[in-house]
């Protein structure tokens, strides 16, 4: 027996609309479950105890340079989705706590001595450091976890995307603070629900892929840290000039939280550039014009 036999059509039709406006009120809880996200975070927000951070070494220069000179408004979303990468990270470590040597513990990395003693440059957690015998390794290898969407995901298992160079130039300070030299990467599809999807998506290749978990291993890379300590100069050097690197797009601008500033101000150093450019240009017309006089 379904509704349309307890009742007649319209009245059907009203039950429906009835049933609707009941179940979709005016929000009440929702607004505060955001502010709530919002307060708890800030609440919990620590300072860091160096300049440079790893997790941000290897990211956008402008962002730091913002960082420095505003505060960062961080909205509940992206709040979400940075503790929902934590309870994920907790629980990957509570799995794999039997094969860990060590748990996550801060880092501190003077890159130009190359010791690590505290209250030096760069400072950074790592997620774990696993036993070198797991991995046919002398060493012991580090442990990197990484939750990422299902089209990242997508990409980096049918090998069209790669670990990105900000997870690279992170990895590497922490595996030279360490003094170890290979890391084991475990992606994470947190979208999981979707893992049909994606299946069906990858029918012809299923079998050698994992819908849920994606290794990756990654060796030491000594360019890296001389990359690293031309980041830090670079920054230096516009904090204390007050200037700002050209902007450079990526997919970190998404979800930036400097974005509309960021915006803003590249379109009126594109204007500089622009009446720059023009004031030259003139000035080059009018040296030819006076020569050919
Ligand atoms: S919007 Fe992009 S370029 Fe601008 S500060 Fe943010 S990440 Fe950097």
């Amino acid at each position: 027996m379904n509704i349309g036999d307890i009742f007649g059509k319209d009245d059907k039709k009203e039950f429906e609309k009835k049933e609707w406006k009941e179940i979709k009120p005016e929000p009440k809880l929702v607004p505060v479950l955001q502010q709530s996200i919002v307060k708890w975070n800030e609440g919990r927000k620590q300072d860091s105890p160096t300049e440079f951070r790893a997790s941000e070494i290897g990211g956008c220069d402008r962002k730091y340079l913002y960082k420095q000179s505003q505060v960062e408004e961080i909205d509940w979303q992206s709040y979400l989705v940075m503790n929902m990468g934590t309870v994920i990270h907790e629980l990957l470590q509570s799995y794999l706590k039997d094969h860990l040597i060590s748990l996550e513990e801060r880092l501190y990395f003077n890159l130009e001595s190359g010791d690590s003693s505290p209250n030096t440059l760069l400072s950074g957690s790592y997620d774990g450091e696993l036993d070198g015998k797991l991995f046919n390794e002398k060493k012991n290898v580090l442990l990197e976890i990484k939750t990422t969407g299902v089209s990242n995901y997508q990409r980096l298992i049918t090998n069209k995307g790669q670990l990105s160079n900000k997870y690279k130039l992170q990895n590497n300070v922490y595996l030279h603070a360490k003094g170890l030299d290979r890391t084991a990467f475990i992606f994470f599809n947190r979208n999981i629900q979707f893992t049909d999807e994606f299946i069906e998506q990858n029918k012809d290749i299923i079998d050698t892929l994992n819908p849920v978990f994606h290794e990756i291993t990654y060796y030491k890379d000594d360019a890296l840290v001389e990359k690293i300590r031309q980041k830090i100069t670079d920054r230096k050097l516009h904090k204390s000039l007050g200037t700002m690197p050209k902007r450079d797009k990526t997919s970190e601008c998404s979800y930036c939280s400097f974005k509309s500033v960021c915006d803003a101000d590249n379109q009126n150093e594109k204007a500089a550039r622009r009446a720059e450019k023009s004031a030259k240009t003139k000035q080059e017309k009018e040296i030819k014009k006076k020569g050919v006089k």
